[in-house]
C-alpha cells in the first residue's frame, strides 16, 4: 500500500527502471548514440574505400538513424525502448563480426564491451538477462570460427578471452549493484529528514511547487497547512532534549496516522512542520486539520514513565485563493499560526480577521 508522507514514492520523480539516474542517463545515451553513430560514419567511409559496398552504405545509415535518434532522445519519455533497440542491433553486428568472412581474429575484443553497456544502461537485472545470452552466443560463435584446439595454446589462448569476459562481467554485476544501492541510500537521505521520518524542507519545498503547477494544469485546489509545538522550549528545558526529540517523533508518527495517502508531512525546521493536501478546498481540509489538532493534544508523549502533554498551533491556506505561488502562501499560513499562537495556541485559523 502507498503510505503518506513518503516524499521518494509521491512527489520525486521516480529513478526509472534503468541503472543511472534519469538525467545523467539521458545525458549518457545521448552521448553513446552520438559516439556510435560518428563512429560508423567513418568506418562506413573506410568500408567504402575497401570496396564492401553494401556495409558501406548500411553503416552509412546507421549513422544516419543513430544522429537522429541523439537528437529526439533529448525529449522521448520513456528511455528503455530506446536502449533495447540500440543494444540489441549492437550486439547483433558484434556477433556478425565475429563470423562474417574473413573476420578478424580481434574481432572478439567487442564482445567485452556487451555488460559495461548492458549494466550502464540497463541496470542489474536487465542488464544480466541482456549481456549473458549474448556472450555465451559470441563465445560459441568465436570457437566455432576459430577452430578450437585442445593444445596448451590453444587452451590459453581461449582461457584468455573466457575468462576475461567472465571477469568484466562480475566486475560489472557486483559495481551495478552496489551503485543502485548507494544512489538509493543518498536519495533517501536527501528526501527525509533524519529524526522523524518525514519529508525534507527540500522535498517538501520541491512537493508544493509541483503540486501548485499540477492544480493550476487541472484546474483543482490544493492547501498547505503550517503547524508549530505549542511552548516546545518548556519540553527540552523540563525533560531534556532527548525528550523533544521523541515529542517531535511522536507528533510526526500520529500526524501520519490520521493522514491520508496522497498527503505529505515535512519538517520545514526545529519544531515546525507543514502539510500539504492536493486537491483538497479549504472546506473539506478543515474538519481534518481539525481532528488532527485534536489527536496531538488527545495523546501525550510517554516518556521514562511520565506522560508529556503535547499540543500545537496550525495554520491553513488555500490555493489559489489565498496566495499564487507558494511564497504567498507560506506568508499566509505564518500569519494565521501566529495569530493562534497570540490568541492563547493548540488551535486551527483558516481566515483572516475581516
Ligand atoms: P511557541 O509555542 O511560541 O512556539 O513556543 P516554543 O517554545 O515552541 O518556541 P521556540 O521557538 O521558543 O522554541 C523552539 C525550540 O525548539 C527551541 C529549540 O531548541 C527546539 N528545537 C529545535 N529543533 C529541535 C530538535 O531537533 N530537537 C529538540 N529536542 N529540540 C529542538
Ligand atoms: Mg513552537
Ligand atoms: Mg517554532
Amino acid at each position: 500500500m502507498q503510505r503518506n508522507s513518503d516524499p521518494e514514492q509521491l512527489y520525486e520523480p521516480s529513478t526509472g527502471p534503468t541503472g543511472l539516474e534519469e538525467a545523467d542517463h539521458r545525458l549518457l545515451m545521448r552521448l553513446i548514440f552520438a559516439c556510435t553513430g560518428a563512429t560508423l560514419g567513418v568506418f562506413g567511409i573506410l568500408q567504402s574505400l575497401a570496396g564492401n559496398y553494401w556495409l558501406a552504405v548500411a553503416e552509412a545509415v546507421a549513422c544516419g538513424m543513430l544522429l537522429w535518434a541523439a537528437h529526439r532522445l533529448k525529449r522521448v519519455r520513456r528511455l528503455v525502448p530506446w536502449i533495447i533497440a540500440y543494444l540489441l542491433p549492437t550486439f547483433c553486428f558484434i556477433l556478425y563480426i565475429i563470423v562474417m568472412p574473413n573476420a578478424s581474429a580481434t574481432a572478439f575484443v567487442w564482445v567485452y564491451l556487451m555488460p559495461v553497456m548492458a549494466y550502464l544502461l540497463l541496470g542489474k537485472l536487465r542488464g544480466f538477462l541482456l549481456a549473458v545470452p549474448f556472450m555465451l552466443l559470441a563465445t560459441l560463435m568465436y570457437l566455432y570460427m576459430n577452430h578450437l584446439r585442445l593444445d596448451a595454446p590453444g587452451l590459453i589462448d581461449i582461457g584468455n578471452g573466457i575468462f576475461c569476459g567472465v571477469l568484466v562481467l562480475a566486475f560489472m554485476h557486483v559495481y551495478e549493484g552496489r551503485r543502485a544501492d548507494a544512489y538509493r541510500q543518498l536519495r533517501r537521505l536527501a528526501l527525509t529528514d533524519t529524526l522523524t521520518g518525514v519529508a525534507s524542507r527540500e522535498s517538501f519545498q520541491r512537493a508544493l511547487q509541483r503540486c501548485i503547477q499540477e492544480s493550476a494544469r487541472y484546474d483543482a485546489r490544493l492547501v498547505l497547512v503550517v503547524l508549530d509545538v505549542d511552548h516546545f522550549k518548556l519540553i527540552n528545558d523540563q525533560w531534556g532534549h532527548d525528550a523533544g526529540d521523541k515529542a517531535l517523533q511522536h507528533l510526526c508518527k500520529s500526524l501520519r496516522h490520521r493522514l491520508r495517502a496522497t498527503d505529505l508531512i515535512g519538517r520545514l525546521g526545529g519544531e515546525e512542520f507543514g502539510i500539504l493536501l492536493p486537491y483538497t478546498d479549504r472546506y473539506d481540509a478543515q474538519p481534518l486539520v481539525e481532528s488532527l489538532r485534536k489527536e496531538v493534544s488527545r495523546l501525550p508523549l510517554e516518556y521514562s514513565g511520565q506522560r508529556i502533554p503535547l499540543s500545537a498551533t496550525f495554520g491553513l491556506a488555500e490555493w489559489p485563493s489565498d496566495g499564487l505561488d507558494a511564497d504567498e502562501l507560506y506568508r499566509c499560513t505564518d500569519r494565521r499560526l501566529y495569530r493562534g499562537k497570540a490568541e492563547g495556541r493548540d488551535r486551527l485559523v483558516c481566515s483572516d480577521p475581516v
